[in-house]
């Protein structure tokens, strides 16, 4: 980005509450790719006239650990809000939200960037309910739209942050970093293409020393983090080039089309007297009180910031490890189980087998943490044949590549292929001294200078011992025969 401007960035984050019920009838919350349309309505969430809403209190408890979780303000006593305007997939030509007095303000959340870490303020954390999904057909020559209402009347939490994000980065590891959070919390599954989680960013550019934010824009349908960071670059430039051609930037909601790579307008500046905001007349206030906040706060589990510090600091991990560990609660709860069940491997090493090895075979396999077939003992065995000189590293790679095909248990598999690594002297004596009779001329290239031949020589002998051989004792016999054989038969 030009130095002549500051990117200014705010985030806007909806996300199903992923309760059992919906958020004012008790129609089930169903998965939209999987069932078929309308099969979860009843008359409330159809916005039949005369119908009443009742509050689901699963809805609220969810929605209090993650205004807790993102250090908010509760307020004891909120209100529901009507937001009208019409749009087919709006049955009752409103929806009912938090306005005035939401559930929870003033909060923050860390981020993580490359300039390190970043206090992000949260303006606002408030409950409504999602719309119906409508779907356009054409078909010999008509079209028609179809609408299903299972999604209407789903519980959803808005997540607004200040416009406190200066960079794509910062925005992306924000909206990565609240996903984190709610898949902790047991919120919300953060699936970004079912629509489940969806991040609205809200984007201007600041000329360097101007206090006042520019007009911004809001982007929506971004189903994916890469399409969040392309879209968010895309305007930034967009911006920017308008400007600098004495443009102006009109205050509008666009999407983005991922194909073509470019935002595309959707509707023009809303107003908030459009949607003519009153309190919702058939839901009383909502009062939580301070017992119930307390007690929510109690039962939060610790969360990735705070975990990832405490990998640093009692594991000794790098903030990177620390940080790609946390992102998933089910790979931290792993990692230290492994540290706990290993007896001789140290925290470090396991962290190294997860994020390398481990990670390397999930991502092949398109698998996570939960899929696994065999459990945290079974690495920590593995890892710990590997500290003692039970077995090498290649014969480590082999075993976890069968335990993660198949599960099993690391001294069986260890037995059955016969990775059992080799230390002992004479016989590895022996095969350094067999792979040097039938080398000379290698040897004498080493004699005379050229050490690269050494990684070849090594390469030979472990080939003999079909990758057996102990490493670090047959680097070290290796380097006694060398020097042995070396005209000045000193050590080089
Ligand atoms: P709305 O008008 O949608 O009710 P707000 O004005 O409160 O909402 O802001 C919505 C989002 O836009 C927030 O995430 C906020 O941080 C962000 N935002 C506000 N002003 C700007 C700006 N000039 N540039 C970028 N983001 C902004
Ligand atoms: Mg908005
Ligand atoms: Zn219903």
């Amino acid at each position: 980005m030009s130095p002549k401007y500051q990117p200014v960035i705010g985030l806007e984050v909806h996300a199903v509450l992923e309760t059992r019920s919906k958020m004012f009838c008790d129609c089930p919350v169903v998965d939209s790719t999987h069932e078929q349309p309308n099969v979860a309505v009843c008359p409330v969430c159809a916005g039949m006239p005369g119908m009443l809403p009742v509050v689901n209190r699963s809805a609220v408890d969810y929605a209090l650990r993650v205004a807790l979780a993102l250090n908010c303000e509760i307020h004891n006593t909120s209100i529901f809000a009507r937001k009208s305007y019409f749009y087919p997939d709006l049955p009752k030509g409103f929806q009912i939200s938090q306005y005035e007095q939401p559930l929870a303000t003033k909060g923050w959340v860390m981020v993580e960037t490359t300039e390190g870490e970043q206090r992000v303020g949260i303006r606002r954390v408030h409950m409504e309910e999602d719309t119906g999904k409508l779907t356009h057909v054409v078909k010999d020559g008509q079209r028609y739209s179809l609408v299903d209402l299972n999604r209407s009347g789903v519980p959803l939490l808005e997540i607004v942050t200040e416009p406190e994000l200066h960079s794509v980065e910062a925005a992306r590891n924000c909206a990565y970093t609240l996903r984190s959070i709610l898949r902790y919390l047991g919120v919300n599954s953060g699936n970004l293409e079912k629509g489940l989680l969806r991040i609205e960013p809200n984007i201007s550019n600041r000329p360097l020393g101007i206090l006042e934010f520019a007009t911004r824009v809001e982007i929506k349908n971004l189903n994916s983090f890469r399409s969040l960071e392309r879209a968010v670059s895309y305007e930034l430039a967009r911006q920017e080039a308008l400007v600098e051609k004495g443009g102006v930037v009109k205050q509008q909601t666009l999407g983005w089309d991922d194909t073509r790579g470019t935002t595309v307008p959707q509707r023009s500046k809303e107003y908030a007297e459009d949607y003519r905001y009153l309190p919702e007349p058939d839901l009383p206030p909502l009062v939580v009180d301070p017992a119930w906040v307390e007690a929510t706060r109690a039962a939060l589990p610790e969360l990735p910031h705070a975990k990832r510090r405490r990998f640093i600091q009692d594991y000794g991990l790098s903030g990177y490890d620390a940080g790609v560990l946390v992102a998933e609660r089910e790979t931290a709860e792993f990692f230290e189980a492994v540290v706990m069940a290993a007896k001789v491997a140290d925290a470090k090493q396991t962290a190294n087998w997860i994020t390398g090895n481990l990670f390397g075979l999930m991502n092949e396999a398109g698998t996570s943490v939960t899929d696994l077939l065999f459990g945290p003992a079974d690495l920590a065995k593995l890892l710990d044949l590997v500290a003692t000189g039970e077995l090498n590293p290649a014969g480590a790679r082999q075993v976890l590549a069968e335990l993660f095909a198949k599960g099993g248990k690391p001294a069986q598999i260890v037995k059955k292929h016969g990775l059992k690594q080799v230390s002992d002297a004479k016989l590895l004596r022996n095969w350094v001294a067999k792979a040097l009779d039938g080398n000379p001329e290698q040897v004498a290239d080493y004699a005379a200078g050229n050490q690269p031949v050494f990684n070849w020589l090594f390469g030979q002998v472990m080939q003999t011992s079909k990758g057996k051989a102990n490493p670090n004792r047959l680097r070290a016999e290796l380097e006694r025969q060398l020097a042995e054989r070396s005209p000045e038969g000193g050590i080089r």
